[in-house]
């Protein structure tokens, strides 16, 4: 099986630096997502919210990238095979997300 929506991805900046909707409701987060088509930053499925599947569902984006851990792999949602990015992996921005977890999560335990 191969992924039809390689011609959808693109240099996308992330919206944020953490999982955006998780920030807003004041959340935690496990893993975070970045969407290929628009940036967005979402938690993975083992994350409570699941908000990368989520914006996958409202939005009909079907590919996203690991973003934290950076680990240049991707995901196609309608094809639900795993893509290589590691010829093009997501930039970061300024500072590390996983960082930034592992902090709030230290400070409330
Ligand atoms: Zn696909
Ligand atoms: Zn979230
Ligand atoms: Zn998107």
């Amino acid at each position: 099986m191969t992924c039809t929506h390689l011609a959808t991805v693109r240099d996308v900046t992330p919206s944020s630096n953490g999982c955006e909707d998780c920030l807003k409701i004041g959340d935690e987060w496990v893993h975070l997502r970045v969407c290929r088509t628009c940036g967005h930053v979402g938690c993975c499925d083992d994350s409570k919210n699941k908000h990368a599947t989520r914006h996958y569902r409202a939005t009909g984006h079907p590919i996203m990238e690991s973003y934290d851990p950076p680990e240049a792999w991707g995901w196609c949602y309608v094809d639900e095979v795993m893509l290589d990015f590691t010829d093009n992996p997501t930039p970061h921005l300024s500072d590390s997300p996983a960082r930034r977890t592992s902090r709030v999560r230290k400070a409330r335990r």
